[in-house]
């Protein structure tokens, strides 16, 4: 098996912690890789003045793949967020956010199983702001054509890619005619050469948000503008249990950035309690990736069997009484476990 070099970003907050687990798992399963710890966050900013050092950016394009914890962003003053940053600088266009119901964990919300398609590098994220006036503020929606057919296009080659049946654009396009007009545009257009293949409908993301909480099944690939897929994947990730079960990866034409939907939780950190399962399903993605399919389906499997069988072992967040290290040891001789297995799914 050939080895690989990935960049790993512990973050900050709860980061740490689930990245230190994740790594762990990842070992544990086999891949052959040279991880080459770098920093971004608020660590980075304390120790060099800048929560994305030219280095970090620089080793993950060397590398090409980045596991990466949880960074703080200050609210409504400070620095700006060393994610959006890190998204626009890689081109990482795509955010990828699959929420599926966990075995264990059923929830009243029914079975979920839809995959979130975010575009990742403009909208109300452009970062143009500015007081025109005393008291009066302007953010810029910035879309683009370019960015809404190359975010929709991904959404169907995904859809092809896993099988997936149907994408639905998500937008407010009867109040934003220009800017969410045009997304859906593009979201039509591109959807032409998959006809036959996968279907393609839209939805108001206020009617999608009712229509998500009542019957999750009904949706099977999201794609959604940057700031309406944050929210959504957030309210998803609740549909399935709560954020400690969400993975994500950001994808660009060069790299790929795999990261869990959450954030620092700092009203956890160095608890010793943050839910790893996340960060772990994201680097059961991050496996996929390098081609390592075996590592994606032994992670996922040994996360289901525990989750299934072993309630007690979870985290409190799902109302377990186990803690981040004594679950990730549990999925680790799980894996250990399934190595000296075949693999089949
Ligand atoms: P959050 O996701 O950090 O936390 C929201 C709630 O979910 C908290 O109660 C937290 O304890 C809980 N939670 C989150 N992850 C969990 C886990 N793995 N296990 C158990 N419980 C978990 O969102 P927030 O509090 O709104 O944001 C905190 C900081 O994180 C902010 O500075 C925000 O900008 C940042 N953030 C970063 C990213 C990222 O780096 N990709 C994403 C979202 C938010």
């Amino acid at each position: 098996m050939s080895r690989h070099r990935v960049v790993l970003l512990p973050g900050d907050g709860i980061g740490p912690e689930v990245v230190e687990a994740a790594r762990r798992v990842v070992n544990a399963s086999g891949p052959e890789i040279e991880w080459v710890p770098m920093e971004i966050g608020a660590v980075a900013f304390e120790k060099y003045g800048d929560a994305l050092p030219a280095d970090t950016v620089k080793e993950i394009r060397a590398c090409g793949v980045a596991l990466k914890g949880p960074t703080t962003t200050p609210i409504a003053k400070g620095y700006t967020s060393a994610n959006v940053r890190l998204r626009k600088e890689l081109l990482l266009y795509a955010n990828v956010r699959p929420v599926k119901t966990v075995p264990g964990l059923e929830t009243p919300y029914g079975n979920t199983d839809l995959v979130v398609v975010r575009e990742n590098t403009e909208d109300l994220y452009s970062g143009l702001e500015n007081e025109v006036a005393p008291g009066v503020v302007c953010s810029i929606k910035v879309i683009t054509e370019v960015a809404s057919r190359r975010i929709a296009k991904f959404a169907f080659e995904y859809a092809l890619r896993w099988g997936r049946h149907r994408v639905t654009a998500v937008h407010k396009a009867n109040i934003m005619k220009k800017a969410d007009g045009l997304f859906l545009e593009c979201a039509r257009q591109e959807s032409l050469p998959y006809a036959g293949r996968v279907q393609f409908d839209d939805v108001l993301v206020d009617a999608m948000t009712m229509k998500l909480v009542t019957n999750p099944s009904q949706y099977d690939v999201l794609l959604l503008e940057n700031l309406y897929g944050d929210i959504v994947s957030d309210l998803a990730a609740g549909l399935i249990g709560g954020l400690g079960l969400a993975p994500g990866a950001n994808y660009g034409p060069d790299c790929a950035v795999f990261e869990a939907i959450h954030g620092s939780a700092p009203d956890i950190a160095g608890k010793g309690i943050a839910n790893p399962i996340a960060i772990i399903l994201s680097a059961a993605m991050m496996c996929h990736h390098l081609g390592d399919t075996q590592s994606y389906v032994r992670i996922r499997k040994a996360v289901r069997t525990i989750t299934r069988d072993h309630r007690e072992l979870l985290t409190p967040d799902l109302k377990g009484k186990g803690s981040t290290r004594s679950l990730t040891d549990a999925i680790v001789k799980e894996v250990e476990r399934r190595r000296r297995e075949p693999v089949t799914d």
